[in-house]
């Protein structure tokens, strides 16, 4: 396929800018071309566009690794799929042969080369992908819920590694896409009580009805306090999915509890009172991207039996996505999707 398309493009210090460019040209034999239905805005991409940014990543490429596309050409070792095919994504590649991916730790391997993060990225009308990283969806998958695969096998990863039980207490600070999926799958655990904490209004709201048992506004209260009240102790599981609220996890943990740590912001460097873990004997556990979670992702979402619909606040034309970034940063948006077909 030639010609041009559209793609957004970060031009750094905070700059988006829509273009045309190429269509990519599929150069290894395991590729494929995707046309893109849809792309979810990340909360990564908001890092990415602050300014300073809060997540780096090199001028000059296409943001966007939440998508969902349909095969359009392939390379002529693609066995798997076929033309007409739907797929999502992992967008971090992984060379299969280093040490980490030889040790199943595919996050971790060393030649890893991030889609949307320093390369070819989803806000684009099309994009390559291997083989190797696409995940077969159903055709009748409705297209605003298959883009949730990506955080949904993120937000899976975090929950294999803390495996939390029944009747287990839970604070989730943080109530965008992420903390409201780890809210999600929590409550199909049978975790009680669940307290969110979220400065905006919106997000609060979104939780009480996603089945939050309490809110917490962390501006106007104080949230130690308000988790000692609800659990007398802390928490079983406190999880900071902001990328800056280790401290207040830490606090809110109950002695011998568990603390775990999934948003990224590497612009903040929060003191941590390593006494606390000691004399807490808390388990602190960083959970990072997906590790082989696609496929239960994908068969979360083909089942649906985790309402994740009502998340989505709005679906935008690829011209709107500025805009959506915007929804997203002030925290009137929650699932923002770039939706190809508007
Ligand atoms: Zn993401
Ligand atoms: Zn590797």
């Amino acid at each position: 396929m030639q010609g041009t398309m559209k793609a957004a493009f970060f031009e750094g210090n905070g700059v988006l800018e829509i273009r045309e460019t190429e269509i990519p040209v599929l150069d290894r034999e395991d590729e494929m071309l995707l046309k893109v239905e849809a792309c979810s805005i990340c909360g990564t991409d908001v890092h990415v566009l602050s300014v300073p940014p809060s997540y780096p990543m090199e001028p000059g490429n296409v943001l966007g690794h939440e998508l969902v596309g349909q095969v359009v050409k392939i390379g002529p070792a693609v066995k798997k799929f076929k033309i007409g095919d739907r797929v999502v994504v992992n967008p971090n590649e992984y060379c299969g042969k280093c040490r980490y991916c030889q040790a199943n730790l595919p996050n971790h391997c060393e030649n890893i080369v991030p889609m949307g993060l320093g390369g070819e990225g989803g806000f684009a009308e099309y994009i390559k992908a291997t083989e190797k990283m696409s995940y077969k969806i159903k055709k009748d998958l409705p297209t605003n819920l298959a883009v949730f695969a990506e955080p949904l096998a993120c937000v899976v990863n975090g929950m294999q590694k803390v495996r939390p039980n029944p009747g287990e207490s839970v604070l989730i600070i943080g109530a965008g896409p992420i903390g409201l999926i780890f809210l999600k799958l929590m409550k199909s655990c049978g975790v009680y009580p669940i307290i969110v904490s979220e400065p905006s209004a919106v997000r609060r709201e979104f939780a009480k009805k996603m089945g939050a048992d309490y809110v917490v506004d962390p501006m106007k209260e104080n949230l130690e306090e308000r988790v000692l009240e609800i659990t007398s102790v802390g928490v079983d599981l406190a999880a900071d999915v902001v990328g800056s609220q280790m401290s207040q996890a830490i606090s809110c943990a109950r002695r011998g509890g568990t603390v775990l740590l999934f948003g990224v912001n590497t612009s903040v460097h929060p003191a941590v009172s390593q006494s606390d873990i000691v004399q807490k004997e808390l388990r602190v556990q960083g959970t990072w991207l997906a590790n082989a979670t696609f496929p239960k992702a994908v068969a979360i979402l083909e089942a649906g039996k985790v309402e994740l619909e009502p998340l989505i606040t709005h679906v935008l034309p690829l011209e709107q996505l500025e805009q959506g970034v915007n929804y997203m940063r002030s925290g009137e948006g929650v699932e923002v999707i770039i939706d190809f077909s508007l």
